[in-house]
């Protein structure tokens, strides 16, 4: 039987009803989770580790590192054959693509949470829980990075996301699906993650920004950001990459302070692309420097970009690392 550790974040799955505030508070141990799941003993030698017991919105990029590091220890143990980390789905694709950018581990790694807590009717987190295990275990995990399994679905890190603010079936790869099901008891993988992007610097830097564009918007944020300094500003664009020409000027002034902007898209699929010639599309904003992040999302891509600053504040070496 294979051995797997359960590292517990936080999140819904670890909530209950509060009176008091009238609404979910965090309430449930690592130990309680695992015991609110008999059918795990048939699975796995299980093993609780207790990292946090926050909200996901409580997560940082340093935290997450933090994580990561502690994924990478147990993980390094002969005894475990793989990790699940139970957390809040708010932040949970955040936190899957930092461990999946920076894990040294070629153990399976799926992160799990659940819509429902602990102390409603339709609590997901029993069935999440086991599915991950059931995915930690199976041989044909290993190899895909780090996988996130929700509601009977194996997704990849990197491309999944929380496409719905309340219901259990909310993750989503939206560019090409999810790479396998959970039947029951059987996880299949049917296709492979082929990307195994490594950013593994000793330690990362916050001070990166991410703005979305909205119609009419203007410079103003831009400006702001150069007077902080930031070190690092990620624009969602519009569509395949297009801002209005205001913040085209303002992206100017910021790549001419010397700080790197990356450019992804505010649409929830597809990636950047070159096709329009007008001031403000990606192709006229590449010409003025800015870095494109291919199929990445806005919030993966602020967190890549943390990542490579930690690594080099060089422009050249910066740009190897985007698409
Ligand atoms: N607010 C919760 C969190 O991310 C939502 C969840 O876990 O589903 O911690």
């Amino acid at each position: 039987m294979k051995k797997i550790v359960m590292i517990t974040t936080g999140g819904t799955i670890a909530m209950k009803y509060d009176p008091d505030t009238g609404g979910l508070i965090p309430a449930v141990s690592g130990e309680d989770l695992m015991e609110a799941v008999p059918a795990l003993r048939k699975t796995a030698e299980m093993e609780v580790v207790e990292f946090s017991n926050v909200p996901s919105g409580y997560m940082t990029p340093s935290k997450m590192l933090e994580l990561s590091h502690v994924t990478d220890q147990i993980c390094g143990r002969d005894d475990v054959d793989g990790v699940v980390i139970t957390h809040g789905t708010d932040t949970l694709e955040e936190t899957a693509y930092l461990l999946d950018l920076t894990l040294h581990t070629k153990k399976p790694v799926c992160i799990t949470g659940a819509m429902r807590g602990a102390s409603d009717t339709s609590w997901d987190g029993p069935g999440n829980i086991l599915a991950a295990v059931q995915t930690a275990a199976c041989d044909d995990a290993g190899g895909h990075g780090v996988l996130a399994v929700l509601n009977d679905k194996i997704h990849a890190a990197r491309e999944v996301t929380k496409t719905h603010s309340t219901n259990t079936d909310t993750f989503a790869s939206p560019y090409w699906g999810p790479l396998g099901y959970v039947y029951f008891d059987k996880p299949v993988i049917m296709r492979k993650n082929e990307h195994n992007e490594k950013i593994q610097p000793e330690s990362i830097d916050e001070n990166v920004y991410l703005i979305q564009c909205a119609a009419g918007m203007d410079d103003y944020l831009f400006r702001c950001l150069i007077e902080k300094p930031a070190a690092g500003v990620v624009v969602e664009g519009f569509g395949c990459g297009n801002v209005p020409p205001a913040v085209k000027a303002g992206i100017e002034a910021v790549l001419k302070a010397g700080i790197p902007v990356v450019l992804a898209t505010r649409v929830s699929a597809g990636r950047v692309v070159e096709a329009y010639g007008y001031e403000g599309s990606a192709h006229s904003m590449r010409k003025a420097g800015i870095l494109l992040a291919g199929e990445c999302s806005g919030i993966k891509a602020r967190l890549k970009l943390m990542l490579v600053l930690g690594l080099t504040r060089e422009r050249g070496e910066i740009a190897r690392y985007f698409y």
